[in-house]
């Protein structure tokens, strides 16, 4: 099929894509889906291309999923939606954004070319662009400021991202000072894309970011969090960590952490599984954290600020009660033991395993401050406590109120006192975990009233 289109600033791309060294033509696999969304769109006379992430990732032989493929396209988000008519999402229209479903069911972000970015503190206003080149020079980053062409089999990388990317340099496109004013968003993508990529930051653009880390508290904590979210979910978080650390970032996102991230909290971190980065964020906390600071109650104010779920803070806080590691009685008492696992399962139905993972992670990544066999005692003694039935709560005995309201007791305080107590007289002796020894327990104990 003929394309229409008519490509303005060809010659430029060309000579940016020799530019970097003459490298050979990159073989860069865009999926069929994407393809025929270009097709589709450059039959109507709308020139596309596929930009950014996916690029950079492809130009580097790392298989982005089907979804990070991002098309910059000249139809107005009005025009595209027309086009594709109900395999269209609104994602984000004011910034020219529509969602498209491919033909494999995927949903890939088409957004209009742009050119700058007008930013009111918090919010950004866009306005459209006629041509890929202004689109590609309000981006980031220079390893994000490519765009590849399937069907003409071109590279468009007008700031030497190429050349970058061989060089493992991260580089702001254009003025780093300015770039990093417009959005101070960028500081923390920055931090996070020299970690994931395992790059150098180049020192023009250290310096812009630098001066920029005041202005972060100027973003939303949504936009904060979720950038600190994705550092925690990547392979190695401690790369972005230090330098979150080192540029300033750390202390005016997470004034909190007066410990900042020593060198224990980095092992542990990337220890943790990046599947469950809430528990990094837990590990974070408690190395970080004043000692006497990392209360639940604290944890779990922090994390409201960062505008964490609830559900999400208080796993966090359920995690951090257990601190970095068992304390000596929990790991040579039993019966201390079952005291605090009760206690830290009454605060959510993960803490228990959660602590465990941070307590052996800790082991593994900082021998220092806990030792595997402690923590594997105390593992081994939860799971023998839960095949044994051992109860957690009032609630798990093999007696009840009722039980004791048969024997005479008014309903009242004192059964949930006297239950307690049979708590713990199991937890001090299992053995006594059987409804006729229970039974026969209450029958000695002083009823709160005398039986009628
Ligand atoms: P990843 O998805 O792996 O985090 P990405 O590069 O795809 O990395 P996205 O956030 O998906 O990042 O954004 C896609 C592209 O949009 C980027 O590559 C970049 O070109 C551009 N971009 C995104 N956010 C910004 C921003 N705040 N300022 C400038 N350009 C941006
Ligand atoms: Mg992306």
């Amino acid at each position: 099929m003929k394309s229409k289109v008519t490509y303005e600033g060809t010659e430029k791309g060309r000579r940016g894509l020799s530019d970097s060294g003459g490298a050979p033509e990159p073989r860069i696999r865009v999926p069929d889906a994407v393809r025929a969304l270009i097709r589709k769109l450059e039959d109507e006379g709308f020139e596309t291309w596929a930009v950014g992430g996916a690029v950079r990732d492809a130009l580097q032989g790392i298989r982005a999923g089907a979804g990070d493929w991002d098309l910059a396209t000249r139809a107005t988000p009005g025009q595209v939606r027309r086009l594709f008519g109900r395999r269209t999402v609104r994602l984000g229209e004011e910034y020219g954004t529509i969602g498209v479903f491919g033909s494999d069911e995927v949903l890939y972000e088409v957004t209009t070319f742009r050119h700058d970015v007008i930013t009111y503190g918090r919010k950004a206003r866009v306005a459209f662009a006629q041509t890929l080149d202004e689109d590609l020079a309000r981006r980031d980053f220079t390893v994000n400021a490519m765009a590849w062409h399937p069907r003409h089999r071109e590279l468009r990388d007008l700031h030497g991202g190429r050349e970058d990317l061989q060089d493992r340099v991260l580089r702001a496109v254009g003025s780093p000072r300015e770039r990093f004013r417009e959005d101070y968003l960028r500081v923390l993508r920055g931090l996070r894309f020299a970690g994931a990529l395992d790059m150098r930051i180049d020192p023009a653009t250290w310096d812009g970011l630098v001066e920029a880390v005041p202005g972060l508290s100027r973003l939303s904590m949504e936009r904060v969090r979720e950038e600190l979210q994705k550092v925690l979910a990547g392979p190695h978080p401690s790369r972005s960590l230090v330098l979150y650390q080192r540029s300033g970032a750390l202390a005016r996102i997470l004034p909190e952490l007066r410990e900042g991230v020593s060198p224990e909290a980095l092992a542990t971190v990337d220890v943790l599984d990046r599947g469950d980065w809430l528990l990094r964020m837990a590990a974070l906390l408690l190395f970080g954290m004043k000692p006497g600071d990392a209360t639940p109650g604290r944890v779990a104010g922090l994390l409201t600020r960062l505008r964490f779920s609830n559900a999400d803070a208080e796993r966090i806080g359920a995690a951090a009660r257990g601190g970095l590691a068992p304390a000596a009685g929990i790991a040579a008492d039993p019966f201390a033991r079952r005291r605090w696992v009760a206690d830290i399962a009454r605060s959510g139905p993960s803490g228990v395993e959660d602590m465990l993972r941070i307590w052996r992670a800790v082991a593994r990544a900082a021998p220092t401050c806990t030792d595997t066999d402690k923590v594997d005692r105390v593992a081994a003694g939860i799971r023998g406590d839960r095949a044994a039935g051992i109860p957690t709560s009032v609630g798990d005995l093999p007696v009840a109120g009722r039980d004791l309201v048969a024997q005479g007791w008014l309903p009242g305080p004192g059964i949930g006192a006297a239950l307690r107590s049979l708590l713990e007289a199991v937890w001090e002796d299992p053995a006594l975990n059987d409804r006729a020894t229970l039974l026969q327990k209450v029958a000695a104990m002083k009823p709160a009233r005398p039986p009628r």
